[in-house]
């Protein structure tokens, strides 16, 4: 007697059944193997040259990044997003399911220079009392910030994020405005008073979700007193006087050149600072572990990164215990002639690796 007839299970009909319920637990799988990664943003910021030469998208997504942003200037990266190979990024980053935000310098283009011929009291005054027009603008001139708000919401529908989080900042590392009403607050403060404008332009004329960044960063990393964010507003934390073969642990250690002398341990208090007035939960830290540019003195041709993995998983975790779930690196200068003269790319794997299995223990 054959033994299998005597235990003759109708498989056939219960096909269907057992195909659904694999499915189920494969799915369940998947959602937990999201929800398990304690970071939700884990990004790379490039510039327009890395975008256009290398196919990001795809290592991104192999790297178990979840974000890309391209950088420098609006109107730089309007041009690249609207040209055929800004579009197929655009299509690429879809198909691998890779956000899209822009990180971007936004002064110049959101209060043209040409109009200080127009109202000079637009624009900053400096220590001398002179407006200038070579940075930034005075945050209490109304027109000024109009003409902001209105070039704001005007690249939002050009340069729109997936995900909803808008980086306008302040220019690069330059002097707000030293005008009598603006001189009692600090350059972070002016600039959130600023962001605080933006953002409610965002929501009622883009977005009624809209989030923005509040840069902490060289000028900026004083945390604001005199101004409370508003709604929608995010901390980005951008620490670029610290050194990156040392982890932020080493609260000695300071910066990576002889004029930083901020330490380690400075930064960590200005951090935790700025986490007292702007919420944990949707704060960003913009790093620079992968920033060739910076390493290569922002000279090309560009030097081999400097990777340092242990101290990279050290600082997450710092980041982390602080209940900061977003994480960006600048990798600017990856382009395809880094690719050509320093082929091995595995630091993108370990970053991106590193924070989707980082894993919180208190
Ligand atoms: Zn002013």
């Amino acid at each position: 007697m054959n033994p299998t007839n005597r235990i003759c299970f109708p498989w056939k009909s219960f096909a269907p059944l057992l195909l659904i319920l694999v499915l189920l637990v494969s799915c369940s799988t998947q959602a937990e193997k999201q929800e398990a990664s304690h970071f939700k943003t884990r990004g790379l910021v490039l510039d327009v040259h890395d975008l256009s030469t290398v196919d990001w998208p795809r290592r991104a997504k192999e790297a178990g990044l979840t974000t890309l942003a391209t950088h420098i200037t609006p109107s730089q990266v309007a041009e690249f997003i609207q040209s055929e190979r800004g579009r197929q990024f655009l299509q690429e980053c879809k198909t691998h399911g890779i956000e899209v935000e822009h990180e971007l310098h936004s002064m110049g283009d959101l209060l043209p220079r040409s109009l200080f011929e127009e109202d000079s009291t637009m624009f900053r005054m400096n220590e001398e009392g002179k407006r200038v027009a070579d940075y930034n603008l005075c945050v209490h001139s109304e027109k000024a910030v109009k003409t902001v708000c209105d070039n704001a919401v005007k690249y939002a529908k050009i340069l729109t994020p997936t995900t909803g989080r808008y980086f306008y900042w302040i220019d690069d590392a330059v002097p707000m405005c030293r005008c009598p009403e603006c001189s009692p607050y600090s350059d972070s403060e002016q600039a959130l008073l600023l962001e605080n404008a933006i953002v409610n332009a965002l929501r009622k004329e883009v977005d009624p979700e809209a989030m923005l960044a509040h840069l902490a960063y060289v000028n900026t990393l004083e945390a604001p007193v005199k101004v409370k964010p508003a709604p929608g507003i995010f901390l980005e934390f951008a620490p670029i006087y610290r050194r990156w073969d040392k982890s932020l642990l080493d609260t000695g250690a300071t910066g990576w050149n002889d004029t930083q002398t901020i330490t380690h341990g400075e930064h960590l208090r200005l951090l935790d600072e700025n986490l007292k007035v702007f919420p944990a939960e949707t704060a960003q830290v913009l790093e620079y572990w992968l920033d060739v540019s910076l390493f290569s003195g922002w000279k090309k041709p560009a030097v081999a990164l400097p990777w340092h993995p242990e101290v990279f998983l050290e600082d997450i975790d710092v980041y982390a215990k602080r209940g900061i779930r977003h994480i960006t690196s600048f990798g600017v200068y990856i382009d395809d002639q880094y690719i050509k003269n320093h082929p091995d790319l595995t630091f993108v794997n370990e970053y991106g690796k590193g924070l989707e299995y980082y894993r919180l223990r208190q």
